[in-house]
């Protein structure tokens, strides 16, 4: 039987994913990945753990099956109807398949002065990484804009090399998008041992020169390196150049096709009217994606995803499974332990008998239990306080269930 060539543009932790499971399937398929970055696939969500000095670069690299990956090679156009890609050297490429796993790009915030100013980065990719970690190496205090779970990472990869930090955060507690603020307030007494200060509620107008950071309320914190951490947009140019319908990211059906022979996955697909901006949402619909491509699974479908976070680094760890915000308690069941001591705080949200959000800060020995506890969407059975305290005796009973 005739391969069919599928093409992907990007080559990032989405594309890695699906041309391994690409390969597990071994269907009649022949993938190829275009990359703009100079390295195969990595696992990006890592960064943070190299800037720390957790990781090194080398060993970050992600599996790509049997794929052809070409490195450095930007594609500059898509000719959806013709089934050919542009590439940057000019020359075009023809597909049966294609797969857009373009990933999402750093957002900038508009501040005065941030084109000019020195010791100013993002952390998308191992380029931005080797920078920031040169600069760092010389720095004595940094600055860190935006206390989400990419701000964080950053401050504590920085304050673990021995910088003091500050994040400004204009939200009103660390990670509100995940954590409750409960859990919000945990995290940041766990950094400020660490020497992390954080700012809530305030917004940085204007970078000064230095670089320093003049805050909403006035207040001014010198810092020579700063890091913007204010989220990502999914990243859709060529889509929308190439006709393709195109929101917030490329909108895509339970198909993950966004028009005839052509699929977008990862951070740059909008599903029902969400991009994600997770690498367990890119790897769930590359694993779906895979199972239709290849033929083993042409029913399979993606209906959407769980947000799941995870950071463990020394003393700094959380989790955080499904709804678990504030807002997500109305109406819900909800558990809570906390220990000031350690520095812990746990909750589990319930409707009915069954998880729909869980935190853990301070203490992730029951993480797993939970993960298993919330993709499988078993009832919690008649002591749900022992998810969040008893992992051995819980995963036994999970497991004696039928
Ligand atoms: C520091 C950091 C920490 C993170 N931590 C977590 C975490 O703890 N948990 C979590 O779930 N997620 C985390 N993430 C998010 C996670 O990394 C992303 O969700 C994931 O990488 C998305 O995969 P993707 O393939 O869609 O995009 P990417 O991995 O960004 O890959 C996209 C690739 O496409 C390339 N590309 C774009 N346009 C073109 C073009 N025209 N031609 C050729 N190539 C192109 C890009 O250069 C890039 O290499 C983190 C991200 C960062 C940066």
């Amino acid at each position: 039987m005739k391969s069919r060539r599928i093409a992907v543009v990007g080559a990032g932790m989405a594309a890695a994913r699906l041309a391994q499971q690409l390969h597990a399937h071994a269907g009649p398929t022949e993938t190829t990945l275009y990359g703009a970055e100079p390295e195969s696939p990595y696992n990006r969500a890592l960064l943070a753990d190299v800037l720390a000095g957790r990781h090194r670069a080398d060993t970050l690299a992600l599996p790509t099956g049997d794929a052809k990956v070409h490195t450095g090679t930007e594609v500059v156009a898509v000719d959806v109807r013709g089934r050919a890609l542009t590439l940057a050297d000019g020359s075009r490429e023809t597909y049966d398949d294609l797969v857009l796993a373009t990933g999402a790009e750093p957002v900038l915030p508009p501040l005065p002065g941030l084109s000019d100013a020195k010791g100013v980065h993002t952390l998308r990719s191992l380029t931005d990484c080797a920078r920031l970690s040169r600069d760092a190496g010389t720095a004595t205090r940094a600055v860190v804009i935006g206390g989400g779970v990419l701000g964080v990472g950053a401050a504590h990869a920085l304050a673990a090399r021995g910088l003091p930090v500050h994040i400004v955060h204009q939200g009103p507690h660390l990670v509100e998008r995940h954590l409750d603020s409960l859990a919000g307030a945990a995290l940041r007494t766990a950094l400020a041992r660490l020497g992390v200060r954080v700012h809530p509620g305030e917004h940085a107008p204007a970078l000064d020169g230095g670089p320093g950071v003049t805050l909403t309320s006035g207040h001014r914190l010198d810092a020579d390196l700063v890091v913007l951490t204010c989220g990502v947009s999914p990243r859709t140019g060529l889509a929308r150049a190439a006709g393709l319908p195109v929101r917030r990211g490329v909108i895509v059906d339970d198909t993950l096709a966004c028009a005839p022979h052509t699929y977008a996955i990862g951070d740059c697909a909008e599903h029902r009217g969400a991009p994600y901006g997770l690498a367990t949402t890119a790897w769930e619909q590359a694993d779906v994606l895979a199972a239709r491509l290849s033929g083993a699974g042409p029913e399979a479908r993606y209906t959407g995803s769980r947000p799941m976070i995870r950071l463990t680094a020394g003393p700094v760890e959380y989790a955080a499974f499904g709804a678990c915000d504030d807002a997500a308690e109305e109406g819900a069941d909800v558990l809570r332990i906390g220990d000031a001591t350690r520095g812990a705080y746990k909750k589990l949200v319930l409707r009915g008998d069954r998880i729909v959000g869980a935190v853990l800060v301070g203490d992730l020995t029951t993480a797993g239990t939970l993960t298993r506890a919330c993709l499988t969407g078993r009832p919690v059975g008649p002591d749900p306080l022992s998810l969040l305290t008893a992992p051995l005796s819980v995963r036994a009973t999970e497991e004696s269930r039928p």
